[in-house]
C-alpha cells in the first residue's frame, strides 16, 4: 500500500482534483480542510487550510512522519544455499 493510500483510508478522504480532501483530524473540522497529495517520489503532502501542522495531523491519526514516505523495499535476496541436512539416519531403530 502506498503511504497516500494509507492516509486516505484513515482519514476517509475523498478524491479532489489531483489529490484528496478530508476533514482534518487535528481540529474541529466541519468542511474538508485537509488537502492530501502525493508527491512525485511517493511521499504524502498534507496541508490543513486551517493551519494545523503536519505533525498535529499525524498525531491525531497516530501516524509518524515516516509514514508519509514510501517504504523502500529491498528485494535483493540473499543467495541462500540450502544444504540438505543429512538427517536420513533418523529412521533407524535400535
Ligand atoms: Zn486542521
Amino acid at each position: 500500500m502506498r503511504p497516500v493510500e494509507n492516509l486516505v483510508q484513515r482519514l476517509n478522504a475523498r478524491r479532489s482534483g489531483q489529490g484528496w480532501k478530508a476533514n482534518c483530524p487535528a481540529h474541529d473540522d466541519h468542511v474538508p480542510s485537509l488537502s492530501i497529495k502525493e508527491g512525485a517520489d511517493g511521499r504524502v503532502l498534507l496541508k490543513c487550510f486551517a493551519g494545523c501542522s503536519t505533525d498535529s495531523v499525524l498525531a491525531a491519526i497516530e501516524l509518524k512522519a515516516r509514514d508519509l514516505f514510501p517504504v523502500i523495499q529491498v528485494t535483493a535476496k540473499k543467495p541462500e544455499k540450502r544444504r540438505k541436512a543429512q538427517n536420513e539416519q533418523q529412521g533407524q531403530k535400535r
